[in-house]
């Protein structure tokens, strides 16, 4: 690890003053469990590293049927909160699913998705549940869709001035949900995952379904055609292993040094029809 300079402001605005002077020689540290192994790979060599875990950003709030949730949110806190398993369950599930209680104890949402690893499960499901991330800089603040936040491999729309303060997703207690994913070990980074959400109508029928998956592109994606495809249809095994199909015909996955992108598109397929089917078991129940 190369030698740097070490602050640790205590407001936002103290924050972005150093970030605006010192910008690409800065690195902000919030839960330092992707940018520390990056430091000792000396993949990165900052001058200063902005530590803002001492930043009022950690809390979780409900507002205007929207979860809000400071960048600080701890992994452990989605897995953990009880308002959270209320309003939005499925970040529960995703959470629990990140490498080991080590690591949730410490990671953060923000971090996550600032990192944008294309595995990573947060980021995925924020992309299904269409989350909105607020950036604040020294010009001032802006809110994103997620989408347009993930910009590609490692790589957001984050400017090197600016800090993602908080994101917000939409309260989803009436819609069922599911993560699946394959891994080498447990705990390890997702091959493939994927998110389902699926909301039923008074008479059963799929009223919104959403799929995304990581692992499979170089940021989280979405598979529209096959959530089309699900829209005003009754939920029959049959509809749900066609709609899987229909995202593992859409994604072109790559082949890496673990994996070929042929198994890649195999676990799609058989991961969607999982998720798929437990969640409209659990559209059922929460109907
Ligand atoms: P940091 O490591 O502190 O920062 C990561 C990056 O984001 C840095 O570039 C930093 O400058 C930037 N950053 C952080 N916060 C902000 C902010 N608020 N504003 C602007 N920039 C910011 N992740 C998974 O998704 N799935 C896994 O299975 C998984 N397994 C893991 C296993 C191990 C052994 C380890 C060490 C990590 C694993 N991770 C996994 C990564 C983990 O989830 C990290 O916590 C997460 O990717 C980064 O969050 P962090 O808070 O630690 O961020």
């Amino acid at each position: 690890m190369q030698a740097f300079e070490y602050v640790a402001p205590t407001s936002v605005d103290e924050a972005l003053a150093v970030l605006g002077e010192r910008r690409e020689d800065a690195k902000v540290l919030a839960g330092g469990q992707s940018l520390v192994p990056i430091l000792n790979y000396r993949l990165a060599k900052p001058r200063v590293v902005v530590d803002i875990n001492g930043l009022p950003l950690g809390g979780v709030g409900v507002e205007n049927g929207r979860l809000r949730l400071g960048a600080l949110t701890r992994h452990a806190t989605l897995e953990e909160s009880p308002e959270i398993a209320r309003e939005c369950p499925v970040l529960r599930e995703a959470a629990a699913l990140v490498g080991n209680v080590r690591v949730r104890s410490l990671g953060t949402l923000g971090g996550s998705l600032a990192h944008a690893d294309p595995a990573a499960e947060l980021p995925m499901v924020m992309v299904a549940l269409d989350a909105r991330v607020t950036l604040a800089g020294h010009a001032g603040r802006r809110t994103l869709a997620v989408q347009d936040f993930l910009t590609g491999y490692l790589t957001t729309a984050l400017g090197p001035d600016e800090l993602l303060t908080e994101i917000d997703v939409p309260i989803t207690r009436h819609t069922g949900w599911a993560v699946e994913e394959i891994s080498r070990r447990a705990g390890d980074f997702a091959i493939v995952a994927v998110t389902a959400l699926v909301r039923l109508d008074r008479r059963g029928r799929i009223d919104d379904a959403r799929l995304a998956f990581a692992g499979v592109a170089l940021t989280a994606v979405r598979a529209p055609a096959a959530e089309d495809a699900l829209r005003g249809q009754e939920p029959t095994s049959e509809r749900l292993a066609q709609a899987a199909d229909t995202a593992r015909s859409a994604l072109r996955p790559q082949s890496d040094a673990f994996v070929s992108a042929a198994y890649r598109r195999l676990l799609v397929g058989v991961l969607a029809r999982r998720a798929l089917a437990r969640a409209v078991a659990r559209a059922v129940e929460v109907r």
